[in-house]
């Protein structure tokens, strides 16, 4: 693909909405051969991996949290959000309209996030602060994030009582139930309480004690809601993509990852409707992929020579303390230390700096 670097006048312009896993990859993927633009409602990348180490040690979101100009030294940054895309432009909420040739949408998840990168790395201090300042903590939803922000502090901060609420009968519950039990095991063997099957009502939170669907009272002197996010797409349903969208707000792609029905239209990420599970490193090959589908396309290439994508292999890694993880495969379910494919999270947010160019910065 050397061959794609063109002159200014000859580049084809390509907006990506959303400088998350998806459009971040992609976008430094194709930043030298388009005239590129990255829609992001903030102004870092962020890796999403790190986050809730980053909670209980604040010096690892300065490693994981990086502003979108230091890795797109080529791209155009716009923070703002998308609000409107039509056939040929997107606009955006600061009133500012990009003309594109190519368009990838990557919005994932919508997430309530500071601007700023300074403001990001206050607020990972502020919930540090307030979780070591704690003896109690409470954690409501069993599902991955849930699942790792308990094993973070109960590995971090061994003497705070820490309970976990699920409304399920099982912890991460996307993956087998053998994982679950695993998961649940490890977390007992740190003392940390796991509730199944009840649910928690925040709005009768009062002087720190809330009630259980089941009645039973908690007191926990802070609480973290780490329950399902929704989509971010709902600021699609008033755009010409409104009907490519299935009943959860994902946007229906072909082969191609090509939004059904639209030739330039490309959708990457947690939210396209592929069937698999919603995990970064699957993202980070839809971005590559496309990166590949996009520079051909530049080029003048057939669009039948595109390459097409496989839903990924069903593999997921939860994180538990600093120094072990839970690997789920469909046959089986491991815990512990594994080289080469169980973390420290550290590698993983230098291997991700690394494919973004820039340093691994283990230090
Ligand atoms: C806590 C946590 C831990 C995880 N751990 C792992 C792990 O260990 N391994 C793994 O493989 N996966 C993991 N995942 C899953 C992985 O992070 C996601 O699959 C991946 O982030 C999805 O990437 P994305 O680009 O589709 O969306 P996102 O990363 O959600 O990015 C979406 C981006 O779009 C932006 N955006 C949204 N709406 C708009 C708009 N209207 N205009 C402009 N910008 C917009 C947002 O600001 C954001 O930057 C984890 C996820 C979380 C939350």
């Amino acid at each position: 693909m050397a061959s794609v670097e063109r002159s200014e006048e000859q580049k084809k312009k390509v907006v990506v909405i959303g400088g998350g896993v998806g459009g971040s990859f992609l976008a430094y993927n194709i930043q030298h051969c388009a005239d590129v633009v990255l829609i992001d409602q903030k102004e870092y990348f962020e890796v999403p991996w790190a986050n809730l180490r980053s909670m209980v040690d604040p010096s690892f979101a300065a490693r994981s949290v990086i502003n979108h100009i230091d890795y797109l030294t080529k791209v155009k940054v716009i923070v703002s959000s998308a609000v409107n895309i039509t056939e040929n432009e997107v606009l955006t909420a600061d009133g500012q309209t990009f003309a594109y040739d190519y368009l990838v949408v990557a919005t994932g998840h919508e997430e309530s996030v500071p601007k700023t990168r300074t403001e990001r790395l206050s607020w990972y201090q502020a919930e540090f602060e307030k979780i070591s300042s704690a003896n109690s903590v409470l954690i409501v939803g069993g599902g991955p994030t849930g699942v790792e922000l308990a094993s973070e502090i109960a590995y971090d901060f061994p003497n705070k009582k820490v309970k976990l609420v699920h409304r399920g009968p099982r912890l991460l519950e996307y993956i087998s139930t053998r994982a679950s039990e695993k998961a649940l095991e490890w977390l007992t063997s740190k003392k940390v309480e796991v509730i199944l099957d009840q649910s928690i009502n925040l709005k009768s939170m009062q002087d720190g004690a809330i009630q259980t669907s089941a009645g039973v009272t908690i007191h926990a002197d802070c609480h973290f809601i780490c329950t399902g996010k929704p989509m971010g797409s709902s600021w699609l349903r008033s755009t010409v993509l409104k009907d490519r969208m299935d009943i959860c707000g994902r946007l229906m792609v072909d082969e191609n990852l090509r939004v059904r029905g639209f030739k330039k239209v490309f959708a990457i990420g947690d939210i396209t409707d592929i069937n698999e599970l919603k995990v970064g490193y699957l993202v980070q090959k839809h971005a590559i992929m496309t990166a590949k589908n996009l520079k051909m396309l530049m080029m003048g290439r057939n669009e039948s020579k595109m390459a097409t994508y496989k839903p990924g292999f069903p593999f997921a890694v939860v994180s538990l303390g600093r120094k072990e993880a839970l690997a789920h495969l469909p046959l089986f379910t491991l815990i512990g230390c594994i080289p080469g494919m169980i973390k420290s999270r550290d590698l993983f947010v230098g291997k991700t700096r690394k494919q973004l160019g820039l340093k691994p910065n283990l230090a």
